[in-house]
């Protein structure tokens, strides 16, 4: 099944129900699309993907901010039987290279202030078609709509059978190796998820309004923020970006019962918002990053409300979540979704553990990716038989709510994107005033992580000098959030008997 299809079918009932918006941080509508201009969308983006001679299974590229193309551009891509790439309009162009190249992206279909940094890559190699987002909005090629839209059995046409281990959609994630490792979510792992996750455990329904302010290139924004609303048919208010004053505002004049956030987001919501606030509010979810105890408690202090806490990954979209009904527990991740089996496992025997013993957690069932794209070496790392394991250290609790408490892998967290050391590390790789150097993640207050460089400088290398150079190096190389916000100098780094630097400890490493 295309999970396209279902989007459709959804599409096709009550034509002029304005499902997404978007209001500016003035509170002002930008813009809003219909079902009927959704639908209108999708048959113009579908006909120039299939125009550009994509074919089922091959990758397509987006990068798209919060216009009213996006969701059809989505829609399209997987009508098509193609899979959706979301590119993180945030990479530089080396970052987004690594990314269209891992994927072998066919098509890539970009908005001005992206088509600049990828296009000069894209020409220089074998990519065939590049699609400014724009040029659709004047496409002479267009299908003749009024033939097609309100007759469900010719739009059904459109739409391409795909099996339902077929991939819709490869989203890239860090990794401990730094190299971009590809996820490939495929249609039933993603439709799986959503009934268990959005209609079965959040019961979210065509009442629901969401407040969107999070990323769309991500599982979270794009999985539950965007495919949930097509599948649940709840509406949608996007925010360019997550702003706390403006998402309590935007709370209030268009009456959102549902609110996705990481955790950062909830410290923010906190400091500005009043009591009042969220009569109309029915849920504030949180994930990507733990929430912690004190944060929930000031929240339902301050406001009545328990913030509902869940636990994904890219690779299994969602895995437990607190009840809605239920209780809420401070600290845990709660309790496994239907479908979904969730069991803690000693990492080095593979002995599963009882409750109260602490070990890596390991997901099985129909939300679980297959592997990723051509990645063996790192698939088979990833599994053990039909288990995927998280690399999340976890326990359950007496009531069999699950607590996560630490990572075995050593990624790091900066307010609910990740990032690993190694591809920070690697863009300095070839500085010459280093003896030896690592990245690591620190505390903060603000984003839960930062991260630090740490480094052990040859004799005579003057500090600010060097910190200069490195900071020069990281703003033309890195994403502005992978960028190291600390450097430290330091006598030496910690490694373990194996002689690998033990990132874990570096904290307590400083001079
Ligand atoms: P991502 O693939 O970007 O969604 O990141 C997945 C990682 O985020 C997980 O492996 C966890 O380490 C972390 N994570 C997600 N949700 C939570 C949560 N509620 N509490 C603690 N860590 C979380």
């Amino acid at each position: 099944m295309n999970i396209a299809q279902k989007f459709l079918d959804n599409l096709l009932q009550k034509p002029e129900r304005i499902l997404f918006s978007a209001i500016s941080s003035g509170g002002h509508i930008i813009w809003q699309t219909s079902h009927t201009e959704i639908l209108e969308q999708v048959l113009q983006i579908l006909s120039c993907i299939k125009k550009a001679g994509i074919v089922k299974g091959e990758r397509v590229a987006i990068s798209f901010s919060k216009n009213s193309l996006l969701v059809p551009t989505h829609i399209a891509i997987l009508a098509a039987g193609a899979v959706v790439v979301p590119l993180n309009s945030a990479l530089t162009e080396r970052e987004m290279a690594a990314v269209l190249d891992k994927a072998e992206v066919s098509l890539a279909i970009v908005e001005d202030r992206v088509f600049e940094r990828v296009s000069k890559y894209a020409f220089n190699t074998t990519y065939p078609w590049w699609v400014k987002g724009e040029s659709f909005q004047s496409s002479k090629d267009i299908h003749s709509l009024a033939q097609v839209l309100g007759n469900k059995d010719r739009l059904d046409l459109c739409v391409e059978q795909v099996e339902e281990n077929d991939l819709a959609l490869m989203l890239f994630t860090s990794g401990t190796t730094g190299r971009p490792k590809g996820v490939g979510l495929s249609h039933k792992n993603i439709a799986a998820n959503l009934q268990s996750l959005i209609v079965e455990a959040w019961k979210i329904d065509e009442g629901d309004k969401l407040l969107h302010a999070l990323p769309v290139h991500h599982i979270h924004g794009l999985g539950l923020g965007i495919y949930g609303t097509l599948y649940a048919k709840n509406s949608t208010v996007f925010l360019e970006k997550f702003d706390p004053t403006v998402v309590v505002n935007a709370v209030r004049s268009e009456k959102v019962t549902l609110f996705m956030g990481v955790p950062t987001m909830y410290s923010r919501i906190l400091d500005v918002a009043e009591q009042s606030d969220f009569t109309t509010m029915r849920l504030f979810v949180s994930g990507s990053a733990p929430l912690s105890t004190e944060l929930f408690r000031k929240f339902q202090e301050k406001f009545g409300i328990t913030i509902l806490e869940r636990y994904g990954l890219t690779e299994t979209i969602i895995n437990s979540t607190n009840p809605l009904d239920g209780i809420r527990k401070a600290g845990t991740v709660g309790l496994a979704l239907n479908g979904v089996e969730i069991e803690v496992f000693d990492p080095e025997t593979f002995q599963k553990l009882s409750r109260g013993q602490t070990g890596e957690v390991w997901i099985r069932g129909a939300n679980v990716f297959a592997g990723y794209w051509r990645d063996e070496e790192s698939t088979k790392a990833a599994f053990h038989h039909d288990w995927f394991r998280t690399g999340d250290l976890g326990v359950f609790d007496e009531d069999g709510y699950l607590k996560i408490v630490g990572r075995i892998k050593e990624l790091i967290i900066v307010g609910g994107s990740n990032i690993s050391p190694s591809e920070v590390e690697i863009v300095f790789e070839k500085e010459p005033y280093f003896v030896e150097y690592a990245v690591a993640g620190l505390p903060d207050a603000d984003l839960g992580e930062k991260v630090a460089l740490f480094a052990v400088l040859r004799e005579g290398e003057d500090e600010s000098r060097v910190r200069r150079r490195l900071q020069e190096i990281a703003d033309k190389e890195l994403a502005a959030y992978k960028r190291p916000r600390e450097y430290l100098f330091v006598e030496s780094l910690p490694r373990n008997a194996m002689g690998k630097v033990e990132r874990g400890k570096l904290k307590y490493f400083m001079k």
